[in-house]
């Protein structure tokens, strides 16, 4: 079994104007040229997403939306299918971010169709998942990630996931500066691996790549990534500025 290649994202939230996300991300070309050891990522704004893609042209990174709508098309006033984020250049897309979860009522069931339309479009799900600080302090951690893992992936088959990624991010760490230990993530990880390999069969656990999400920094992208099974970062706040994303994809210096 080959080593999983690291992935870095990083989720531009709604930060940035169609000019300054193409600026920002014509820097970042340059600064991660170099970068072929790590699969690299952002994901701007839905608005931001087709000039990105002209912009990245020729670069190695991936591009990637914040969110999608499961129906093909329709009478859905504000919603965006997978097919537009294929045609707009997207390759990835975020699902179940937990500012999704928590500020616009998505669930588990609607996560579920939502990775099942990213799928069946050729879109790459990175499928976040993770605890709140209450469900942490009440120990409710891993039953939390056994439902919204268990939910999000009812009824795929091993073979649907051969190309997904997991972003494990507890909530109390998103854009607040606290970062999980390294045993914190590590341990997440390895929880949420073997649920996939009690469902999906031992080939789907080794592959899938677990990201952690949580004020990842150049400062403690190092240490996290030492860990097994941490295969890279979804990164929010420092993905913003193309000189500190780079230095967290630069991680091995
Ligand atoms: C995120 O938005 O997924 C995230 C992890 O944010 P931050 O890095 O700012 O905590």
């Amino acid at each position: 079994m080959e080593k999983r290649k690291p992935l870095i994202a990083g989720n531009w939230k709604m930060f940035k104007t169609c000019p300054e996300a193409v600026e920002t991300a014509s820097r970042l070309t340059g600064l991660v040229r170099n970068a072929s050891d790590v699969d690299i990522l952002i994901a701007p704004p839905f608005t931001a997403l087709a000039p990105v893609s002209e912009a990245l042209k020729g670069s190695c990174i991936f591009l990637g939306a914040q969110n999608l709508f499961y129906e093909k098309q329709g009478a859905f006033t504000g919603e965006i299918s997978a097919d537009m984020l294929v045609s707009a250049g997207c390759t990835h897309v975020i699902i179940g971010h937990s500012e999704r979860r928590l500020l616009f009522g998505e669930t588990d069931e609607g996560v579920n169709k939502k990775i099942k339309a990213a799928l069946a479009a050729g879109l790459i799900p990175v499928f976040c998942v993770g605890e709140t600080e209450k469900e942490r302090e009440a120990n409710e951690t891993f039953s939390v990630l056994d439902k919204q893992v268990y939910i999000g992936l009812k009824d795929f088959f091993a073979q649907d996931l051969a190309s997904l990624v997991i972003a494990y991010e507890p909530v109390w760490a998103i854009g607040t500066g606290k970062t999980a230990t390294r045993d914190q993530a590590q341990e997440a990880h390895v929880f949420v691996r073997a649920l996939i390999e009690k469902a999906f069969g031992g080939e789907t656990a080794r592959s899938v790549r677990i990201l952690y999400g949580g004020s990842v920094k150049p400062s403690n992208i190092g240490e996290l990534m030492a860990m097994p099974d941490v295969d890279g970062a979804l990164v929010g706040g420092a993905s913003l500025d193309p000189d500190t994303f780079s230095g967290i994809v630069h991680y091995k210096g």
